[in-house]
């Protein structure tokens, strides 16, 4: 049995996510207490305990503690079947952060799964649809994976109300290594802001401002009228380099300010697009996983980030892998992955 403290470094639920994908992955269960310990409500919310169940229903595991404000949970897994599954969060709460618990299993298992997903697709805090369909899953599938997403209504913090459907196909043997050191010259950028029941005019300035301050050529802006059954408000921006993806996003909400949106995005963006560092901070954290279950990978980052730092403790109690952090030139940090 493994034993993680839920509030270690971040101390939020990426602990648990990563510890239920691994015990999946490597059929080893845990124990987890203090779940959530630092975050403002701790313990189990809706969106957590819909990952619980849907890695439950994944491979028939026994659980002990899978209730809503729970602090701790027990865990035995048993063989992962892939297919077709449907979890509906119920609220907001993030899909695909739901996706990121049941992701690392299911390519590890044999076979095809189609994933409905419904909740938040947009969430402050989480992977946004598009980081995962734009910048993710186009370098997981650099590893030897085939993974696609389709984002059939928008959800919007609070009301949600959002549905996305996802296909995995694992890699023929397992996943590759990747070396993500150089990011090569930039191909292309594009900005997408997105309004649900807001004026179409926000968006627009939202991307003028993107444009107007990028460091870089932005290829294309999108405005998307997004169907949704609440109001909301992204703006985001992806960049593809010869060798790499990253993703930057910005909330509109209540008291903020659609300029501020717009800079948040840009000022992101350009600071990575200056470093040359390869992968962004979110892309940093998330990417650890599957390589770790490669057995090996690089990238170069800005920082490493507590979501990064705390991940790699996690990672290291499943997996018997090295995962190395080394500061080089300027802010550019080279984050090394390797079979102990
Ligand atoms: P936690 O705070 O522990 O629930 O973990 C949040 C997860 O969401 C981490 O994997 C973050 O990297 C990821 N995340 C948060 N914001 C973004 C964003 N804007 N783009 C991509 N991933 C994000």
């Amino acid at each position: 049995m493994i034993y993680i403290d839920g509030e270690t470094g971040e101390g939020g639920g990426q602990i648990l996510r990563t510890s239920l994908a691994l015990s999946m992955c490597t059929g080893k269960p845990f124990q987890i207490a203090n779940i959530r310990a630092k975050r403002k409500k701790p313990g189990l919310l809706r969106q957590h305990l819909t990952a619980v169940n849907a890695a439950k229903s994944l491979c028939n595991a026994n659980v002990d503690g899978g209730e809503i404000s729970s602090q701790t949970l027990e865990f035995v897994p048993s063989e992962v079947i892939a297919g077709e599954y449907h979890f509906a969060i119920g609220t907001a709460g993030s899909t695909t952060l739901v996706l990121q618990t049941i992701l690392p299993p299911l390519l590890c298992s044999k076979g095809v799964s189609t994933i409905r997903l419904e909740g938040g697709t947009h969430n402050p805090f989480a992977p946004p649809f598009h980081f995962i369909s734009e910048a993710f899953f186009p370098i997981l599938n650099r590893m030897g994976a085939n993974c696609s997403a389709k984002l059939s209504t928008w959800g919007f913090y609070p009301a949600g109300g959002g549905r996305i459907e996802v296909t995995i196909t694992p890699p023929t043997e397992k996943l590759s290594i990747l070396d993500l050191r150089e990011r090569g010259k930039l191909i292309k950028a594009e900005a997408l802001a997105a309004v649900s029941k807001i004026p179409r005019e926000v968006a627009e300035d939202e991307c003028n401002l993107i444009t107007n301050k990028a460091a870089f050529p932005v290829d294309k802006c999108k405005i998307e009228n997004a169907d949704s059954p609440g109001p909301g408000n992204v703006a985001m921006l992806g960049m593809e380099f010869e060798n790499s993806r990253v993703f930057f996003t910005g909330f509109g909400e209540i008291g903020v300010s659609r300029n501020k949106v717009g800079h948040t995005v840009i000022s992101s963006a350009n600071k990575l697009y200056r470093s040359k560092a390869a992968i962004d901070e979110h892309m940093s954290d998330q990417l650890l996983i599957p390589m770790a279950l490669a057995g090996g990978g690089c990238f170069t980052t800005l920082h490493s980030t507590q979501h990064t730092i705390t991940n790699i403790e996690i990672i290291k109690k499943f997996l018997s892998v090295e995962i190395s952090c080394e500061k080089l030139s300027g802010e550019i940090w080279e984050v090394r992955i390797s079979k102990i």
